[in-house]
């Protein structure tokens, strides 16, 4: 698949009140999912007016930018950066002028039937400036209310065609919308606020704005927000979700609770879960920071092991796992990570860390831990062993580079280093989470994909057709 992924997150404000601001705060909260660029619309009464840059979001939307926008209703995204296209080019939101108005629109998630849809459409005469699939959905919600003229009918119309992954924060001059896909891949809230009402990709957002989370917006829902009460276009039937576990074992902010689970709660399981599956005979347990650290909590707790700090991260590195090349990425762990030898010397340790893809990472950590003067060094896993590409937006996408592909567990061991290894079983995974296997994806990890993916496996699911 070409283009860029949509590795992301999303938000979208309606108040009696100017919601650049909020819109500006919220994004900060969910910077995690994306760091390439950022970018806020608002509607003004008569138009859609946008700020969007590459960068963090302090960088893309400066004071100076954005202390000129004025609108009640706006939304907003941040985009992580991968291999299909850095920089301001793919900032969202993604905004088109149609018969119908403005449309603008923020996008968490891949298509995964986008190819054959663009390449449909062009036959019969569309024309797209992007490699985005972003933009095809503007394109065919305007196409489809160009029939209609009715947002809701045009976006459900849409839903029955897209497939994949898309939690989307979506605006048609000042009417603002939240919808997630069918399979409720990726999170997406909505909060109460003071005099209004939001959507987000993470709840944390809604408590950093001072308000409340209603709920979650339900898998294959479309709700319409304004200040005052949100609408829903529920789905009447219900197949089984699809669930990224990713999101909560890596992705989200421990302080989010997705689809009823807290993702520090699920964090904490997985440590547990682990200290069953694979115990060992150290002297203490030690996360790798930042992800690791609930999972090492947990595990500590279980075991009744000691639980230390002893390795600082460097807040400041850029991100190891997107640099192009195994030599820059090895060597930005060494600076993105230090141990802390007075911990370390000595000592039996056990590091837990939330995902093996190519082994870079555990790779020099082991290393630094026996440089540091650590006399064992063992290695928990909170996936499962990855080996199958994502199709729905995390940046996995190449089979080759799973080490879990070419070896053994034992001989992940010996590359990395450890005097042990324990990944999490699929099983273990699921109990953790707390959500059945039947509503999750594990896709990346049991290679069974919830949308038909050419030349995969596909774990069947009824499409969903009467969504309101
Ligand atoms: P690797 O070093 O290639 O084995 O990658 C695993 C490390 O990268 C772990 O420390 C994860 O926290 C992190 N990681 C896993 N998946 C991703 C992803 N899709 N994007 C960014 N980081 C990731």
């Amino acid at each position: 698949m070409s283009g860029p992924r949509h590795y992301c997150g999303v938000v979208g404000i309606t108040a009696g009140h100017n919601v650049v601001a909020g819109l500006q705060k919220a994004l900060m909260i969910i910077q995690h999912r994306g760091q390439d660029s950022a970018g806020i619309s608002v509607f003004d009464g008569n138009a859609i007016s946008t700020v969007k840059d590459a960068g963090l979001v302090q960088t893309a939307l400066p004071k100076e930018r954005i202390e000129n926008l004025n609108g009640n209703v706006g939304i907003g995204h941040v985009r992580y950066a991968t291999t299909g296209g850095k920089g301001g080019m793919n900032a969202q939101p993604m905004i088109m002028t149609t018969a119908f108005g403005m449309i603008a629109l923020a996008h968490n998630g891949d298509l995964t039937n986008y190819e054959k849809l663009k390449t449909a459409y062009m036959a019969k005469g569309a024309a797209f400036q992007t490699d985005s699939d972003t933009e095809l959905i503007i394109n065919l919600i305007s196409r489809r209310m160009g029939q209609d003229q009715d947002p809701v009918k045009a976006i459900k119309a849409v839903m029955a065609e897209i497939e994949g992954a898309y939690a989307l924060s979506l605006m048609i001059n000042g009417r603002l919308f939240g919808i997630r896909d069918p399979l409720g891949i990726r999170p997406l809230c909505i909060g109460k606020l003071d005099d209004g009402y939001m959507i987000c990709s993470e709840s944390s957002a809604v408590y950093a704005l001072g308000g409340e989370v209603v709920r979650d917006v339900v898998p294959g829902e479309i709700v319409e927000l304004t200040k005052d009460i949100v609408k829903s276009y529920a789905p009447t039937n219900r197949i089984p979700y699809a669930h990224c576990y990713f999101e909560w074992v890596y992705f989200a902010r421990p302080d989010s609770v997705m689809d009823g689970r807290e993702v520090y709660e699920v964090r904490k399981n997985v440590g547990r879960v682990l200290a069953r599956e694979h115990p060992a005979d150290v002297d203490l347990v030690m996360p790798i920071p930042d992800s690791g650290r609930a999972h090492a909590i947990g595990f500590a707790i279980e075991s009744g092991l000691p639980y230390e700090e002893g390795f600082m991260k460097n807040r400041f590195a850029e991100r190891t796992f997107i640099l192009p090349d195994q030599a820059a990425r090895e060597k930005a762990v060494s600076s993105k990570m230090i141990p802390i030898k007075s911990t370390v010397n000595g000592k039996r340790i056990l590091i837990i860390d939330d995902s093996i893809v190519r082994g870079t990472t555990l790779k020099r950590l082991v290393t630094m831990l026996r440089e540091a003067g650590a006399t064992e060094v063992h290695v928990r896993i909170g996936s499962p062993p990855i080996i199958a590409p994502c199709f729905y937006g995390i940046d996995m996408k190449n089979r080759e580079q799973f080490i879990a592909n070419k070896h053994t567990v034992d001989e992940i061991r010996e590359i990395i280093g450890a005097d042990s290894l324990g990944y999490i079983s699929i099983q273990g995974l699921v109990e953790a989470v707390g959500i059945p296997a039947s509503d999750l994806c594990l896709a990346c990890v049991n290679g069974k994909y919830p949308t038909k993916i050419e030349g995969e496996e596909h774990r069947y699911q009824t499409k969903l057709t009467d969504i309101l």
